[in-house]
């Protein structure tokens, strides 16, 4: 059964060429990244907004403003719509005057937003007949991966950065995938991938380097403005690696906006990166259309741990279109956000979530942001997968309890 999709050809984001055949494919000819286009003017006759937000099975209820062709290529593991949390002390504690919500994507399947690209990916690479599939990351991509590919019976093969979080290694093994820890950053996995993939018959799904991933990533714009009642927010704070949510959800409204869906309107975007890796920064303030390589790159937030990305300058051309910036906020920033999150509100932020917390906090104090202006977060794992302080006491259940201290630890908690 069809799924009814809009979808027509690719065309490159550099040059604007198109290719009418749409079959498997990594880059355009001129090696930048290829963009999914669609019949919107067919499109806009024939969708109802409200009625395809009113389905269920989370991302995959745009189905028509995908790309994937037949409905038996979909690949299931219970897609929900993630929750937009109003932070409500938190918002206080960073300065903010009007509502701010996290989008909890840590709630997709594999714990991140990566499902959303790689259900996409991997649904694509099976109608178009790819057997298996290979990629760089940093963890939670790895995860989507593997899962997904098992689930449509695809094999797959990750590389790592040796550093990679365990549970993020060993959790994409379980799902299916073969997995190598790689001694350098993704960009080294990503060249190991390149060099590989012939010999072994893989197909790359790097992000980027081919047209899909960016549209499952896109759902998060649809998501949004569904959500919000197709007004979108002041500002959106997102933490940017690869940065193909960030230009997938600014494709998103434009499309929506050919759809009818919502106005000319748009939330400043602003890219969040850590001191210790801000390619996208540097070049932002540099006024440079594309990012230089960043040497040393150094974080926790692992997904944002990105030295050089392919699409940078559409994340620079998205950031300034919008109205917004790129801001880099360090390891300290970071943790503190998490913390502060934590105990006001009672939501767990990955540390690459919590960094956009703490590039909010920043950005009103500088007055970069206006503190009357709605935001939107984007806490994209679980903050599950990473390391925890340890801050708890301990009892010797042998021992006489000493309920002075105790009650002077409640009080410091
Ligand atoms: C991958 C990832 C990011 C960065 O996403 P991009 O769209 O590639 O920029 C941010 N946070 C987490 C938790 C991630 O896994």
């Amino acid at each position: 059964m069809t799924t009814n999709t809009h979808f027509t050809h690719l065309e490159c984001s550099m040059t604007g060429e198109t290719y009418e055949d749409a079959g498997l494919k990594n880059l355009s000819e001129a090696g930048k990244p290829l963009l999914a286009r669609y019949d919107l003017d067919k499109a806009k006759g024939a969708l109802d907004r409200d009625a395809i937000a009113a389905r269920h099975g989370g991302f995959w209820k745009w189905r028509e403003l995908l790309p994937v062709r037949d409905e038996a290529s979909i690949v299931r593991l219970g897609e929900i719509d993630t929750p937009n949390i109003a932070l409500r002390d938190t918002a206080a504690w960073a300065g903010a005057k009007a509502p701010v919500w996290a989008k909890d994507e840590g709630r997709l399947p594999t714990g991140s937003f990566k499902a959303r690209g790689l259900a996409l990916a991997v649904a694509r690479a099976k109608e178009l007949g790819a057997k298996s599939l290979a990629m760089p990351t940093n963890g939670n991509a790895g995860a989507a991966l593997a899962a997904y590919a098992s689930r449509a019976g695809l094999t797959s093969a990750c590389f790592c950065p040796a550093d990679t979080p365990e549970v993020n290694v060993r959790e994409i093994a379980l799902q299916g995938a073969k997995v190598w820890r790689v001694n350098g950053y993704i960009t080294d996995c990503g060249k190991l991938v390149g060099e590989m993939k012939d010999r072994f018959g893989w197909f790359d799904v790097s992000t980027l380097k081919e047209p899909y991933r960016i549209e499952g990533k896109k759902t998060m714009g649809y998501e949004l403005a569904a959500q919000m009642g197709w007004k979108l927010p002041g500002a959106i704070f997102y933490p940017t690696g690869g940065g193909t949510g960030l230009i997938g959800m600014w494709k998103a409204f434009d499309e929506m906006e050919k759809l009818g869906w919502i106005g000319p309107e748009r939330p400043k975007m602003i890219a969040v990166q850590a001191e210790g890796c801000a390619p996208i920064v540097r070049a932002y303030e540099n006024g440079e259309e594309h990012a230089e390589f960043w040497n040393g790159a150094r974080t926790k937030a692992m997904g944002i741990r990105v030295p050089a990305a392919i699409g940078d300058f559409l994340i620079l051309r998205a950031v300034r279109q919008s109205g917004g910036f790129a801001i880099a906020v360090n390891e300290d920033e970071i943790e503190t956000a998490r913390r502060e999150c934590g105990r006001r509100d009672g939501l767990l932020l990955c540390p690459e979530g919590a960094a956009t917390l703490a590039a909010q906090k920043k950005a009103i104090a500088e007055g970069r942001v206006d503190a009357d202006a709605s935001a939107v977060l984007f806490n994209c794992g679980s903050g599950l997968k990473y390391e925890m302080p340890d801050q708890s006491g301990s009892l010797d259940k042998d021992a006489p309890i000493d309920y002075a201290a105790l009650a002077e630890e409640l009080e410091r908690a």
